[in-house]
């Protein structure tokens, strides 16, 4: 808007100039309107002699056409303006909220996300355990992620009978004396392994993880139930679990139990690191002989896709390590669940 003003004004001031006409003060309000028009009509001074009437009225004539077509134009001008500035604030309008809306949905979003953890963490800060509002009818309610211990139909432990007696394939222990921590993680006592053992069954290869035991055993044979058992819980590369069940029944003291016991941390949730190695292969019976069927975790989230490998023949424990372990724990075991038609394998 400016330059061409700019360029009407100096036009008429130069004309203005020309005619050297004291009628000046029709062009006085475009001039005005543009103060920046000055230093050109300083520019235009020195042209000021100038001749010929006829010349000026005409040029008088042609100024005051300019004057007013550059006022209709300045007026024009501002009025397209103005419109376009409404346009561009009705544009503007809804352009942003486009950008608001998908921008406010991430945020409610990840909002929701933090509730969740929050509310994960919280929950799974509450304590579940194997007695009264904590205890194991409660668990599917205590954590959403919890739901598989209440509507889950491939959960163990389960009384195992009418198993399929077959040739099952045989389990490939490969255990060796390895390093181990001890914690007592407020379900029960657990001994942490560094890596190194393996068992192979039907192919596949499971890292042993950990073992931990419960009391009395949660799982039966034929309703027959056992003191204590030791569970020992493989991963393959794929993250499935096997889980090994060496059933302990009173006898003879064992020495891997006791290693064991003789590593109990004082306080909970404080993994006490063992200054001897733990040889697993020394905790297996005899007899690998065993009971196989798919199941789950026995404490929450009771995950399922299980593989349960149950050794028929049991190991010992002495009374007075039996009674260590009571004293800790006298009932971490999980009731029986419903077998719902699973297939039970046996090896012959
Ligand atoms: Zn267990």
């Amino acid at each position: 808007m400016r330059t061409p003003s700019l360029l009407l004004a100096a036009l008429l001031i130069a004309s203005q100039a020309l005619a050297n006409d004291p009628v000046t003060k029709p062009i006085k309000p475009a001039s005005a309107k543009e103060e920046a028009s000055s230093p050109q009509k300083e520019e235009a001074k020195p042209a000021k002699e100038a001749p010929a009437t006829r010349e000026s009225r005409s040029a008088e004539t042609s100024r005051k056409k300019e004057a007013q077509a550059a006022d209709e134009l300045a007026v024009k001008i501002a009025e397209r303006l103005a419109v376009l500035r409404k346009e561009k604030d009705e544009t503007s309008k809804p352009a942003v909220r486009p950008y608001v809306r998908p921008y406010s949905a991430p945020v409610k979003k990840s909002a929701n996300l933090d509730e969740k953890a929050k509310k994960h963490g919280s929950v799974s800060d509450k304590h579940w355990g194997y007695e009264g509002d904590e205890g194991p009818l409660a668990w599917g309610k205590l954590n959403p992620a919890n739901t598989k211990c209440d509507i889950g139909d491939r959960q163990s432990p389960i009384d195992i009978r009418d198993g399929i007696r077959v040739e099952l394939d045989t389990i490939n222990f490969d255990y060796k004396p390895t390093q181990f921590q001890v914690i007592d993680n407020g379900h029960t006592i657990q001994v942490n392994l560094n890596g190194g053992n393996y068992l192979n069954v039907s192919g596949k290869n499971f890292e042993l993880l950990q073992f931990h035991f419960h009391r009395p055993s949660e799982e039966r044979i034929n309703g027959k139930g056992f003191e204590m058992v030791a569970h020992l819980v493989h991963k393959d590369r794929e993250g499935k679990l096997a889980v090994v069940a060496i059933l302990l029944e009173l006898g003879d003291p064992h020495a891997v139990v006791q290693s064991v016991w003789n590593n109990l941390p004082l306080e909970k949730s404080e993994a006490v690191k063992a200054l001897k190695n733990i040889d697993l292969s020394q905790l297996l019976p005899k007899q690998h002989g065993y009971f196989t069927y798919m199941g789950s975790l026995t404490t929450p989230p009771c995950s399922e896709g299980v593989l349960w490998l149950v050794l028929k023949e049991p190991v010992s424990i002495s009374a007075e390590q039996a009674a260590i372990f009571a004293r800790l724990y006298p009932n971490n075991a999980r009731p029986l669940q419903k077998s719902s038609g699973r297939i039970i394998k046996e090896s012959l």
